[in-house]
């Protein structure tokens, strides 16, 4: 069976919770509910304040099953301001990790 994922470069996210907003429009959840959220951390480094931001799928995120069986990309991924977001095949997606020092992978397994 087909894995698919959501990939995340977070050298590149800027924080602008997009992605929350494109998920809350398009599931019509209420406030404070996410199928993403982004959580920031702050720390120093060579002497400078840094921040980096951490988008994270919640249990509320169904990988956008609708809108995948109609060939559209997950909400989040089409509207991240960034193009930090990149949705396809785990393995796929693995291999260009090799060349992103600071990305993660969310996987998804469709249900039946
Ligand atoms: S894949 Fe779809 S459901 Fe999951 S966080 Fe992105 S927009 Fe929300
Ligand atoms: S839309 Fe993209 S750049 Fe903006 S917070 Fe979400 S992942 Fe980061």
């Amino acid at each position: 069976m087909a894995r698919y994922a959501i990939l995340i470069d977070h050298d590149y996210c800027t924080g602008c919770h997009t992605c929350e907003v494109a998920c809350q429009q398009e599931h019509s959840y209420p406030v404070g509910t996410n199928g993403v959220t982004v959580r920031e951390y702050e720390y120093e480094a060579n002497g400078r304040v840094k921040i980096d931001y951490l988008p994270f799928f919640t249990e509320h995120c169904d990988f956008c099953t609708a809108r995948l069986a109609r060939q559209e990309q997950p909400a989040c991924v089409k509207h991240c301001q960034a193009r930090c977001m990149e949705f396809g095949l785990s393995n796929d997606l693995g291999e260009t990790m090799k060349e992103r020092p600071r990305a993660a992978l969310f996987t998804h397994v469709p249900h039946r």
